[in-house]
């Protein structure tokens, strides 16, 4: 039976591969400051550590197969425009932390979630735009100081790898969405707050949007990330690769796409003062095809019909 030990492990994405892993037969430890909010976690053990503390990261990350790094300060576009040097800093002392007693415990395998957001934004300031290949990173100028600090440590992991032969692997995230993640305060993403805003209307009202709505993105069911991130842990591939859909959708689609879903009319009214973060976004598949024989599979129609569904019970009852 292998091990794991899983950082963020409270949050959406650590709480969703947990349970994968069980499913796999794992024996899993999950370590967060918080619990899972929406249900109870599937970990056989889950301690309760900041690992911004050296001394609690190794109290917490102990030797196990491997590890997968969740664990981030992080949410919406709200958040990470708020939020600049403590954002970058408690992920810079997590990730430090977390790879450092890695190696102490000699954890030969490791991941590292990364995102999107660490692609340059010159790359991305139309909605029509070309996806984003692995090899548009660098030169980098990613747009928010959250891109700075994943392109960072995806640079320390790999540092890792050089001196110390531990197994790294990196996947950037696109905007992962699914049942049981945040939707009501402000570390909740576009697909879980449109969801909210669309739940909570009524039929022939309005909802608002960040920006003029023509902002494009695309957007990865969360079963699809789970998938992607085992196949690209027991795989030997050795770069980062993008783990994302790349069906693009403007916001103003996605919130007329969740509309129908619900089955009501809605007006679109825009508020053109908040941040829209890049103009547009897509994932370059190419490459994890190629290497993986694989890409994320479900469709928005799909992934926004069960996303959707948990929303509007947590709303509506
Ligand atoms: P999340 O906020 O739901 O989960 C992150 C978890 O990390 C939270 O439960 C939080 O409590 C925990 N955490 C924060 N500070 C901690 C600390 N000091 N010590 C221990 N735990 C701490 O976010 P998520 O959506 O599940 O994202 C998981 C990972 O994937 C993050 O690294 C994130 O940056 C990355 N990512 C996510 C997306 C996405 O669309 N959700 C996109 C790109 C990258």
């Amino acid at each position: 039976m292998k091990t794991a030990v899983v950082t963020g492990a409270g949050g959406f994405i650590g709480s969703h591969f947990v349970k994968f892993l069980k499913k796999k037969g794992y024996t899993v430890r999950g370590i967060d400051i918080v619990k899972p909010s929406f249900s109870d976690s599937d970990a056989d053990e889950f301690i309760l550590a900041d690992l911004r503390d050296l001394d609690q990261a190794r109290q917490s990350i102990s030797a196990a197969d491997e590890l997968y790094m969740f664990a981030a300060d992080m949410g919406g576009i709200g958040y990470i425009s708020a939020h600049h040097a403590d954002l970058m800093r408690n992920n810079i002392l997590i990730n430090s932390n977390s790879l450092l007693v890695a190696q102490e415990q000699n954890i030969p395998k490791i991941f590292f979630a990364s995102s999107a957001c660490i692609y340059p934004v010159e790359k991305q300031l139309v909605a029509e735009l070309t996806a984003l290949k692995e090899s548009d990173a660098i030169p980098a100028n990613p747009d928010s100081e959250y891109g700075w600090e994943k392109l960072f440590t995806e640079q320390l992991c790999l540092a890792y790898r050089k001196d110390y032969g531990i197994d790294v692997k990196i996947a950037r995230f696109h905007n992962i969405y699914g049942p049981e993640g945040t939707y009501n305060n402000d570390r909740a993403k576009s697909p879980a707050d449109i969801c909210r805003k669309v739940a909570e209307a009524k039929d022939g009202g309005t909802v608002e949007v960040w920006g003029d709505g023509k902002q494009s993105r695309s957007y990865c069911y969360i079963d699809d990330c789970c998938e992607g991130v085992y196949r690209l842990v027991h795989s030997d591939v050795d770069q980062p690769i993008n783990i994302g859909s790349d069906e693009l959708i403007t916001i103003n689609d996605l919130v007329t796409l969740v509309s129908k879903i619900a089955k009501k009319k809605l007006k679109i009214k825009h508020q053109l003062d908040k941040p829209q973060g890049v103009r547009g976004r897509n994932s370059d598949n190419t490459l994890i095809q190629e290497l993986l024989g694989w890409a994320p599979p479900t469709s928005l129609k799909e992934g926004f019909a069960k996303t959707y569904r948990w929303i509007n019970t947590q709303v509506n009852g």
